[in-house]
C-alpha cells in the first residue's frame, strides 16, 4: 500500500486506468453483489467522475465497499495500487463514512486501546448484549464474542512446560509482535508458539510498550493516528536486536510496510526501515526451522486432511504462499487440501465485517460451502482476521470442523516433542 498523497479534499485521481475490467472477476464485493461500481474499475470510473468535487456520501459508500485485499492489483496491467488509493480516498472522509460509520469508529477506537480486547474476551456473549447490541442482525460480531468466550484462559507468555524442565544454559531469545487478537483474544497461539521454540531452546520475548500494529485503523484513512501507532510500537521493538517473529499474517504485511508509512517523515523513516526490515512471518520462520527435521509418521494420523486459507495480505501484498503449504507438508500424516480455482478471500477485510456485514457474510458464506465441500477434518490459517472470520463461518453453517491457528497444528504435530 505505498502511498502518493494527493490533496486532502479530493478523491484520487483515475488517469491510468486502461478500464480492461481485468480486475472485475477477481474482486469478491464483485462477486458477493454483482455490482460493478464496487470493483477497481467501478472505483476509478467514479473517482475520475468526482475529481473535482469534494465526494459526498454516495462516494463515501462506495469507497467503503473494499476489502483492500489487493486481488484487483495482483491482476493490474496498470499496476494501479487500488487499496493505496482506497485508503487515500477514506483519509479524506468524514470519521462516520459509509453504512455503520458508528460501529466502525467504536471498534477502531477500541484498536486504541486493545486491552479492551481481553474484557471482551472474558464477557464473551455479555459483551456482545452490552457493547454490540447496535450492531445489525447480519453482524458477524456476536457470534464471534460468543466464540471468544469459549477460547482458553491466557498463560504466561514466555513459560512452557518444556522450559520449565531444562537445565542449565540460557535459551535463546526471540523477539516476538503478538498483535491485538493473539495477546488478548487466542493466547493460545502464544503457548503454541512457545511450546514449540521451548524444543529447541528458544524463548519468546514480548517487549513491553506494544500495542495494535495499526492496520485497521490505516484501512479507515486515519492516516495520522495510524502513523502514530507505528511510532508505538517501533519505539518498543527497536530497543531489543534480531529478528521480530509476528504470528498474524495481516500485521506482519502491514509491519513490514511501516518503513513505507512512514517514508515522508525525516525523524522516522530510517527508524521505520530497519524495524521493517526485521519482521518475520511465523509460516517462514517454521518452515526455516522445520525443514530439516525427520518426522516419524503416525499411521493414525494418515488421514488428517487439512485446508489452509491464504489470508490476502499474506497472498497478494507479502507474496507468502508456499511457506505455509511447506510447513503443513512437513507436518506428519497431514493431506493438504486446496480449492479449485484457488484461494479466495474470507471476507473479513478489518473493518469491512462491521461496515458491510450483508456482503461479508455472503463472501465467507461462499468460501465457507467450498471448504467444506472439500471435507477437511481441520481448517487453518496464519490470520487472527481470518481465524476470526472462519470460526463464525463453521458456526454459521453449523459444522464442528474446527480451526486453529497454523501454530496450534505445528505444536502439536511437528516431529520434535
Ligand atoms: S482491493 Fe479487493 S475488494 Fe477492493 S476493489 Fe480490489 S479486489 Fe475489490
Ligand atoms: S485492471 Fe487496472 S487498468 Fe484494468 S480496469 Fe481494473 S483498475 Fe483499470
Amino acid at each position: 500500500m505505498a502511498g502518493s498523497n494527493p490533496p486532502e479534499s479530493s478523491p484520487p485521481t483515475a488517469k491510468r486506468c486502461a478500464k480492461c475490467g481485468a480486475c472485475t472477476p477477481v474482486c469478491p464485493v464483485f462477486r458477493a453483489s454483482g455490482n460493478e461500481i464496487y470493483s477497481a474499475r467501478g472505483k476509478q470510473h467514479l473517482a475520475e467522475v468526482f475529481k473535482d468535487q469534494r465526494p459526498g456520501p454516495v462516494f463515501e459508500d462506495i469507497y467503503s465497499k473494499c476489502l483492500l485485499c489487493g486481488a484487483c492489483s495482483e491482476v493490474c496491467p496498470q499496476h494501479i495500487d487500488i487499496s493505496d488509493e482506497v485508503i487515500e480516498a477514506r483519509s479524506t472522509f468524514s470519521g462516520l463514512y459509509g453504512e455503520h460509520g458508528y460501529q466502525k469508529y467504536l471498534a477502531r477506537k477500541a484498536l486504541n486501546r486493545p486491552e479492551l480486547l481481553g474484557a471482551a474476551r472474558v464477557l464473551g456473549k455479555t459483551a456482545a448484549d452490552m457493547l454490540f447490541r447496535r450492531l445489525p442482525p447480519a453482524s458477524g460480531l456476536r457470534l464471534r464474542l460468543a466464540l471468544l468466550a469459549q477460547t482458553p484462559a491466557p498463560s504466561e507468555i514466555l513459560v512452557s512446560p518444556l522450559k520449565q524442565e531444562r537445565s542449565g544454559g540460557a535459551a535463546a531469545q526471540i523477539i516476538y509482535f503478538p498483535g491485538c487478537a493473539a495477546r488478548y483474544l487466542y493466547p493460545d497461539i502464544i503457548d503454541s508458539i512457545s511450546m514449540v521454540l521451548g524444543r529447541y531452546d528458544c524463548e519468546l520475548v514480548t517487549p513491553d510498550g506494544l500495542g495494535c500494529c495499526g492496520l485497521a485503523t490505516l484501512a479507515s484513512g486515519t492516516k495520522d493516528e495510524a502513523r502514530r501507532l507505528a511510532k508505538t510500537n517501533i519505539g518498543a521493538l527497536e530497543l531489543s536486536e534480531g529478528p521480530i517473529l509476528v504470528s498474524c499474517g495481516s500485521c506482519y504485511a502491514h509491519l513490514a510496510s511501516y518503513g513505507t508509512l512512514l517514508a515522508d517523515d525525516p525523524a522516522w523513516k530510517t527508524r521505520a526501515q530497519l524495524v521493517s526490515e526485521r519482521v518475520v512471518e511465523i509460516s517462514v520462520f517454521f518452515e526455516a526451522l522445520l525443514k530439516d527435521e525427520t518426522v516419524a509418521v503416525d499411521e493414525r494420523l494418515q488421514r488428517l486432511k487439512v485446508f489452509y486459507h491464504d489470508p490476502c495480505h499474506m497472498r497478494n501484498e507479502a507474496g507468502i504462499t508456499e511457506e505455509p503449504r511447506k510447513v503443513l507438508g512437513s507436518l506428519p500424516g497431514v493431506t493438504l487440501l486446496e480449492l479449485e480455482d484457488g484461494p479466495q478471500c474470507c471476507g473479513q477485510g478489518g473493518l469491512f465485517h462491521i461496515g458491510a456485514p450483508e456482503l461479508s457474510a455472503t463472501i465467507r458464506d461462499n468460501l465457507a460451502e467450498k471448504i467444506i465441500d472439500l471435507k477437511p477434518d481441520l481448517v487453518t490459517t496464519t490470520c487472527s482476521g481470518c481465524l476470526m472470520q472462519l470460526k463464525s463461518a463453521m458456526a454459521a453453517m453449523q459444522q464442528d470442523i474446527p480451526v486453529v491457528h497454523l501454530t496450534a497444528l505445528v505444536n502439536s504435530l511437528s516431529g520434535k516433542q
